[in-house]
């Protein structure tokens, strides 16, 4: 195999929730400065490292999840990689109330807030045979509806009259009906059309709303839960046009795109991180239900 060209090479990454090592600016690292972020799951996986890269690039941030000693920890790491400040707090997407108390303190705190990463999710693989009625609704509440209840919150109480940006973590799932994958896919489909939606109505305050939609980004959860390793293991990659997985700096760096005065004249749209994976990637219903009891054990 040919070594990646530079434009296709991926930047280091660490494998857990830790900062990074090192790093090498790409963009001005004043890019985002005296900006403030709230990120929903910040406190792991891709929200995380989309809070350290946007950081790195001078902004501050708000982590907000359900679990306060994990949103804590993950704020310490941060302030001692980056030197900014980061205020971590708990909420649960799917009580507005909550989201109302922490961008009442956010604002406190930081007195503005520019970028809204909805990034808080759930996710597993199940057949819709299998899932349970519950198991459906709890993924849509936490996607969907914790999208929109922060979005809705975060427009009233500051966007509407400073504008901002919204960037919403999607996913491929539902692009060529992937098995296993019916209430994360219907999820996320629907959060793409918010991002229509919302754009449409929004913009006119000076408000851009896009989404982001990763393939399969390594040490992660959804990583780990969704066959990650499995697929690591037994060479699926090698289907995917970039053949490897993407990591969670490559999600970071688009998310900074997305939420930077580089992309000021998008809006409305999903931009596809993937490197190619769903137009090629495994679909067949009794391959994936193999690769998901071999993915348990592993
Ligand atoms: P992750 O670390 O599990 O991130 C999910 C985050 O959401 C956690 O920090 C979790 O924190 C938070 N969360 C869950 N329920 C919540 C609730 N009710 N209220 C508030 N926060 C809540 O997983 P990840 O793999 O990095 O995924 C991050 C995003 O990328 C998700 O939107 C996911 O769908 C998307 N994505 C990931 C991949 C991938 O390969 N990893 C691929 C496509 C899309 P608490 O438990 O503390 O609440």
């Amino acid at each position: 195999m040919a070594e990646a060209a530079v434009a296709a090479q991926a930047p280091p990454d660490e494998e857990g929730d830790e900062c990074l090592r090192e790093y090498r600016h790409l963009l001005s690292p004043d890019l985002l400065a005296g900006q403030v972020a709230f990120i929903t799951g910040g406190g792991s996986g891709i929200g995380f490292r989309i809070a350290e890269i946007f950081m790195r690039h001078g902004c501050r941030t708000v982590i907000a999840s359900r679990n306060l000693e994990r949103v804590s920890e993950a704020s310490k790491k941060l302030v001692a990689a980056t030197g900014q400040q980061c205020l971590p707090l708990s909420i649960d997407v799917r009580q507005p109330q909550t989201i109302v108390a922490a961008v009442d303190e956010a604002l406190k705190e930081f007195k503005r807030i520019d970028i809204l990463i909805n990034g808080a999710a759930g996710n597993f693989l199940c057949p819709a045979s299998a899932l349970s009625f519950n198991a459906f609704k709890t993924v849509i509440d936490i996607d969907t509806i914790g999208t929109f209840n922060t979005s809705k919150v975060l427009f009233e109480k500051y966007f509407r009259d400073h504008g901002g940006v919204i960037v919403n973590i999607t996913a491929t799932l539902s692009y060529r009906g992937q098995a296993l994958q019916v209430h994360a896919g219907a999820a996320k489909a629907a959060i793409d059309a918010m991002t229509r939606h919302l754009a449409v109505e929004w913009g006119p305050n000076n408000i851009r709303v896009n989404s982001l939609a990763p393939g399969p980004i390594t040490g992660t959860e959804g990583f780990r839960r969704l066959g990650g390793k499995f697929a690591e293991k037994s060479s699926l990659f090698d289907t995917i046009p970039l053949q490897r997985a993407g990591n969670k700096t490559e999600i970071a760096h688009s998310s900074l795109y997305l939420a930077s005065p580089l992309s000021s004249y998008v809006t409305g749209t999903t931009l596809v991180v993937d490197g190619g994976s769903w137009l090629t990637s495994a679909n067949s219903f009794s391959a994936l239900l193999g690769i998901a009891s071999s993915s348990a054990k592993l």
